[in-house]
């Protein structure tokens, strides 16, 4: 386990590693390279150990049974609300909802809050960045409400083009619904800026925050958003829990999302009545042992440091497109100012198929995504079909960097004729 130096923020990449078993795994009797870190994380074993304690120990329905075991799962269920709370600052843990996943999130605020304040003729207001789970809601609620929504769209080298704000930004705008760091060019949007445009008009800002929660310092009250919404297991937490995080005050004037146990008050034939905060947008039995690993990851994070966790990305970044560089055959995607972008990497080998560039890296351990990552108006803008997409965590070395150079220079080797074609 690394920690955090105030002045020059580096991590034990050795002694950290150790904490994930499956960085030990072959593949095709090599060494596995996990570089497809912005589809998911791994999870170091304190995470799994937690899971397992969770089981044996304290296995128990939470907020209902007066008994000891349920006493236990719901403290450690709630613990993980503090933490959360407190990695994005947010003001109380009344706060944190969880959900399934970020996706979940945003259609949590579209089919409630947006349902409530969205009127035909208004407007909404998204990026040519954003994944499908930051788009498809608005695009669905667009047309059921009748609104019409607006797209900020990339300057050349893929950062936003702050200019259309101008014109974007109308008393109709209801809405800006905006990826904090995107999953495919890794440009980081300037939320604050976003934030104070959107509400001198009066809209709300929400941000898809599942690539830079994990990855970077995120504090909610200095980016001034309203919601903002990320996964677990993007941040060395387990799969099937997300966070919805909302001013207080919104949450309080929105109408649940899921009608069922737990996220009432009263309930009579006749009528029912809501429960508080966070509970009554956490309808039926959660996610709760998978809650608590997320804690042990939160925990895991705050002691590596999240300022140091991005400033080892950053480095890997910079590293990789040094060695990317003056190579005719690759067409890299993405902001060239790397304080304006997170720890991924997309690209193409000119004639050569996405898939094929990955089946080719895999055949040497080396694990990264391809395909349209979830992002198919940006990959229009691109005006490719997919992409090859290699995404890096705290976890991921220099020597990572080396392995996927090699691993495209075997591929440069098998589809020589088509690369040659296609330059
Ligand atoms: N937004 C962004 C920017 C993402 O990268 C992802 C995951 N690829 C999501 C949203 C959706 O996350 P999930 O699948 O966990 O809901």
């Amino acid at each position: 386990m690394a920690v955090e130096t105030a002045s020059a923020p580096t991590l034990d990449l050795a002694a950290l590693r150790e904490d994930f078993p499956i960085l030990r795994r072959r593949i095709n009797g090599r060494p596995l390279v996990y570089l497809d870190n912005a589809a998911t994380s791994q999870k170091p074993r304190q995470v799994l150990d937690t899971l397992i304690h969770f089981y044996e120990h304290s296995n128990a329905n939470i907020h209902r049974g007066v008994h000891t075991l349920g006493a236990e799962a719901t403290g450690a269920y709630e613990r993980t609300r503090t933490l959360a709370a407190d990695l994005i600052g947010a003001a109380s843990s009344e706060e944190i909802i969880f959900t399934r996943n970020t996706t979940e999130a945003i259609n949590l605020i579209a089919y409630t809050w947006a349902l409530e304040a969205l009127q035909p003729g208004d407007e909404i207001v998204v990026t040519r960045l954003e994944h499908h789970s930051n788009l498809v809601p608005w695009l669905r609620l667009a047309q059921e409400r009748e609104a019409k929504l607006c797209v900020i769209e990339l300057t050349p080298d893929g950062r936003l083009d702050l200019d259309s704000l101008d014109e974007l930004l109308t008393e109709r705008t209801k809405l800006v619904a905006v990826g904090h760091a995107s999953n495919v060019l890794g440009t980081i949007a300037p939320v604050e800026e976003l934030a104070r445009r959107a509400h001198a008009v009066g809209a709300r800002l929400l941000v898809d925050a599942a690539q830079s929660v994990p990855h970077q310092p995120v504090n909610v009250q200095e980016l001034s958003c309203d919601f903002l919404a990320f996964s677990a297991h993007k941040m060395l937490g387990p799969t099937g829990v997300g966070v919805l995080w909302a001013r207080q005050e919104l949450l309080e004037a929105m109408p649940p999302f899921l009608g069922g146990g737990s996220m009432i008050g009263r309930v009579t034939l006749d009528r029912v009545t809501w429960n508080v905060l966070p509970y009554k947008l956490e309808a039926g039995t959660p996610n709760i042992a998978d809650v608590v690993a997320f804690g042990t990851a939160i925990e895991y994070l705050q002691r590596v440091g999240m300022a140091a966790v991005r400033a080892h990305e950053r480095e890997l970044l910079a590293y990789a497109l040094e060695q990317l560089a003056d190579r005719p055959e690759l067409e890299l995607y993405g902001p060239t100012d790397l304080d304006q972008r997170g720890g991924v990497i997309s690209f193409n080998v000119r004639g050569v198929h996405s898939h094929d560039v990955s089946t080719i890296l895999d055949e040497q351990a080396i694990a990264v995504r391809a395909g349209h990552h979830c992002t198919q108006p940006l990959h229009e803008w691109l005006d490719v079909a997919g992409s090859t997409r290699a995404s890096f965590y705290l976890y991921n070395t220099p020597a990572d960097v080396d392995a996927l150079v090699s691993g495209l220079d075997r591929v440069k080797e098998v589809f020589h004729r088509a690369i040659g074609r296609a330059l």
